[in-house]
């Protein structure tokens, strides 16, 4: 855990940000400027700055299947959607505490911007 991350200090629930998911290992949350009618971030308990410094195969399958779960009740799952693990500065990761985007609820493009 780091003092500091807005992340670590959501999963404390220092900043008591209401939980869609929660499991021993995860924590989801809507995203504060959503990018599409469903917009959740899947964050691990765990403080890991990005894909870059992990190896933790469980724990990135984790994120992942808490992604498809929380789809299936949002109701987004048949339509579709999309998960995006942001990386540094090309791919604009502003937060670094890792987390998966799981964006749905409208068409979205690609190749994306
Ligand atoms: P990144 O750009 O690092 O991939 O994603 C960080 C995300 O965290 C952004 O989409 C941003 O809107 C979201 N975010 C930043 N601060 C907060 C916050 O305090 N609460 C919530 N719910 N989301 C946040
Ligand atoms: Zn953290």
């Amino acid at each position: 855990m780091a003092d500091d991350c807005l992340f670590c200090r959501i999963v404390r629930q220092e900043i008591p940000v209401p939980l869609v998911y929660s499991s021993p290992d995860c924590v989801a949350f809507r995203d504060i400027n959503p990018q599409a009618p469903t917009h959740i971030l899947v964050v691990p308990r765990e403080h890991v700055a990005s894909l870059n410094e992990t190896t933790d195969a469980p724990m990135l399958g984790k994120l992942s299947l808490a992604a498809s779960e929380i789809a299936r009740a949002e109701g987004i799952a048949d339509s579709g959607y999309r998960t995006v693990v942001n990386t540094n500065r090309d791919a604009g990761q502003t937060v670094f505490h890792i987390h998966l985007h799981l964006l749905g609820g409208r068409a979205m493009a690609w190749p994306p911007g």
